[in-house]
């Protein structure tokens, strides 16, 4: 595996790769876990070669966020990556990234509004912005994103297919990966105490809490909210953000949820001050966003 730094030196192995060979991008901001491996492996099944990048990317994240305290672990994600299949292995940094005099933005606004983007109206025209940068640095033939981070999915799969990516970019799900407590792993679970990691757990119990309701019969997106709900209200350590119920490409609220079409539960909440997601498909949307 080969660990880099500049732009300069990314391009350059670019250029090395033969114009046939497929290449798997897997964008993280870094602090490797299961669920960023699992997206690793699978570039590695489907693709020739397999680029992963590591940047704490400043545009995604507001004033007052974690951007000072996100977890940075360059030797063990360095170990990692390799353990995965990784060939090349980038550090950005974000003097090359976003030099002086940077001025572009891209925001896709139906999607980056909802969700997430009530309480971080900046965070996805960030992600959208440094996504496309690394489309162009690497031009990857697949690219992988966790479905933990359901949102950002959709969003990208819409920015690549709107601005005609799609030609030659494939945007590819990967499933949400979970500890046995049913927590969804996330580089920001590291700064929960064992107490506060337990706790979390509540959120997916709710989210299935609202699958079994979907299961029952229940359709109605008020109820099945509640439904949801009512777990993660009970657990005391955990305050509530939002649990919504979407549709699963407009990521609008379903008031009904319609045969054929499916929705997804989201959840946003806060844990000894750490601020976790998780979210689960219904009925069609379940049989993935492919
Ligand atoms: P991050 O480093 O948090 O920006 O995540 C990098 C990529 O890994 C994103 O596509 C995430 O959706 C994905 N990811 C993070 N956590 C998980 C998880 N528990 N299961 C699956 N994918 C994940």
């Amino acid at each position: 595996m080969k660990v880099v730094e500049s732009l300069h030196e990314v391009k350059a192995w670019r250029r090395e790769l033969s114009r046939e060979a497929s290449l798997g991008l897997v964008p993280t901001m870094g602090a490797l876990h299961e669920g960023h491996l699992s997206l690793a492996r699978a570039a590695r099944r489907e693709c020739d070669a397999v680029a992963m990048s590591i940047f704490v990317n400043p545009t995604q994240f507001g004033a007052g966020e974690d951007l000072d305290s996100y977890p940075r672990d360059r030797e063990g994600d360095t170990r990692e990556a390799r353990g995965a299949g990784v060939d090349l292995l980038w550090f950005g940094f974000r003097e090359e990234l976003y030099p002086p005099g940077f001025a572009t933005q891209v925001s896709v606004p139906a999607l980056g509004r909802s969700l997430c983007g009530r309480s971080r109206p900046h965070h996805f025209g960030g992600v959208a912005l440094i996504v496309l940068k690394l489309f162009h640095i690497f031009r990857p033939r697949r690219a992988y994103f966790g479905l933990k981070d359901y949102q950002q999915f959709v969003l990208l799969r819409r920015m690549v297919i709107d601005l005609d990516l799609d030609l030659d970019l494939e945007v590819v799900p990967g499933a949400i990966v979970r500890e046995a407590s049913g927590l969804a792993l996330s580089s920001r679970n590291l700064r929960l105490s064992d107490a506060g990691r337990a706790a979390a757990a509540v959120l997916r119990r709710g989210l299935l809490a609202g699958r079994d309701s979907y299961e029952e019969g229940e359709r109605h997106g008020a109820r099945l909210v509640i439904a949801a709900t009512r777990p993660i209200l009970a657990e005391p350590r955990v305050s509530l953000e939002y649990l919504d119920l979407v549709d699963p490409w407009t990521l609008k609220a379903v008031a009904e949820v319609a045969p054929g079409r499916g929705a997804v539960l989201a959840v946003a909440a806060r844990v000894e001050g750490v601020r976790l997601i998780d979210n689960i498909a219904l009925g069609a949307a379940a049989e993935g966003p492919a």
